[in-house]
């Protein structure tokens, strides 16, 4: 492509904004407000009837989320974005605006545990079915396909195994079937991969991770490849279902997003070098990195990422109870769930982030007892280390049997 597009380092910074039209304000100013006043009628009525352009009232547009939205749409290679008022708002109104009764999804074997939750009331209440399937191969996808699917829906990497799904295949075959594909783009963040380039028709964000980057906002994303649909979204779903941003919280994002991309370049440096050291321990199963030359989906990764990104998923020796201490041994390392924080988290999935997964979908997702996912902060890569190596330590005296303090 021969795009004329400046460089997403820079996008993050400057798109979507000019301080002319704001009194020259270097940052962009925090519109806080519900409603915006008219200064005739007849202007109101030409604002709701779409004939003139301009804000109306925050639960239908407002100008500080209009930034992110068109930063969004850039850093994305988009059409059009709408900001929500969590990941999960934007993963139920995309798939509200493409289902109805008696329709089928197509989904990646792994999923948030929350949109896993979400589907299954869609089938209980609405009889629209799903299944999780692996994906490995165009046939596989192919023969999952039913009359009745609508839409492809997956995670790249998957959360929290790192596994990852084939966008050129599955783009491959969504367009030979007309389905849609939606894609959850949380984990790589728009500096790593862009879906929407490879033939994907909705990516999405849980912006609460690596776009905000402090861990002080709950925000989500969703960008298409449609102008007119992202705004048919925006006037009927969005604005009818109500799971809009508040402007502060876009404001904090777009703060968030300026540092994206030295942000990311730290994750990453930090997770290979923690990487070497955790998959050559003892105590250490098998350990998921996309960027890991021992992946065997490494070929896959290349194609479709420019880097790992922050996080790493391993098994410890010893099962639930292994997992449980190591982490109580750390103290650097925070145990929480989220991601794509300045401080490194690690979480035990089975019981915290895909506990409502029932155990044999969960086993099925590859999400056994001694799974752990560690999101890579942006500390100094030793400290972490010597961090890991102390809870490595403490382990290995327990499996010796002798009593820990
Ligand atoms: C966190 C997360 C979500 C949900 O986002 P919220 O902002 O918590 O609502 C969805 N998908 C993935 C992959 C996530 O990590």
């Amino acid at each position: 492509m021969t795009e004329n597009r400046l460089h997403k380092d820079t996008l993050v910074v400057h798109e979507g904004y000019d301080s002319k039209s704001h009194q020259g304000s270097l940052a962009v100013p925090l519109y806080q407000t519900s409603t915006f006043e008219f200064e005739t009628a007849k202007q109101g009525e030409n604002r709701f009837s779409g004939v003139e352009e301009g804000p109306i009232y925050s639960r239908l547009g407002n100008p500080t989320v209009r930034v992110l939205e068109d930063r969004m749409t850039a850093l994305e290679h988009g059409k059009g974005t709408l900001a929500f008022g969590s990941g999960m708002a934007a993963v139920s109104s995309i798939l509200v605006h493409l289902t109805k009764t008696g329709d089928h999804i197509l989904c990646s074997r792994g999923i948030y545990g929350c949109t896993f939750g979400l589907l299954s009331t869609m089938e209980e209440k609405y009889n629209i079915t799903h299944d999780l399937i692996q994906m490995r191969t165009e046939e596989e996808i192919e023969k999952a396909i039913r009359p009745e699917t609508v839409c492809i829906y997956i995670e790249t990497p998957i959360n929290p195994t790192m596994e990852l799904v084939d966008l050129y295949a599955v783009a491959a075959v969504a367009k030979r079937h007309g389905l849609r594909v939606v894609v959850d783009n949380t984990f790589s963040s728009p500096y790593l991969q862009n879906p929407l380039t490879i033939g994907a028709d909705f990516v999405l964000h849980s912006a609460t991770k690596y776009i905000n980057g402090h861990g002080d906002v709950i925000a989500g994303l969703l960008v298409g490849n449609d102008k007119e649909e992202i705004e048919q979204i925006r006037m009927s779903i969005q604005k009818d279902y109500g799971g809009i941003i508040s402007p502060f919280d876009a404001w904090l994002l777009i703060r968030g997003l300026k540092t994206m991309s030295v942000r990311m370049e730290r994750h990453t440096s930090n997770a290979e070098k923690l990487v070497n050291y955790i998959k050559g321990h003892p105590l250490v199963e098998e350990t998921f990195y996309p960027f890991d030359v021992d992946n065997p989906q490494y070929d896959i990764a290349k194609r479709q990422m420019s880097a790992g990104g922050g996080l790493i998923s391993f098994t410890i020796k010893g099962g639930q109870e292994s997992a449980q201490l190591f982490m109580d041994s750390l103290s650097l390392i925070k145990i929480a769930v989220s991601l794509g924080d300045a401080e490194t988290l690690i979480q035990h999935p089975a019981t915290m982030t895909h506990s409502v997964v029932p155990e044999d979908d969960r086993l099925a997702m590859g999400i056994s007892n001694s799974l752990l996912r560690l999101s890579v902060g942006l500390e100094y890569a030793d400290d972490l280390i010597k961090d890991l190596e102390g809870a490595f330590e403490k382990l290995e005296k327990v499996n010796d049997g002798k009593k820990i303090k």
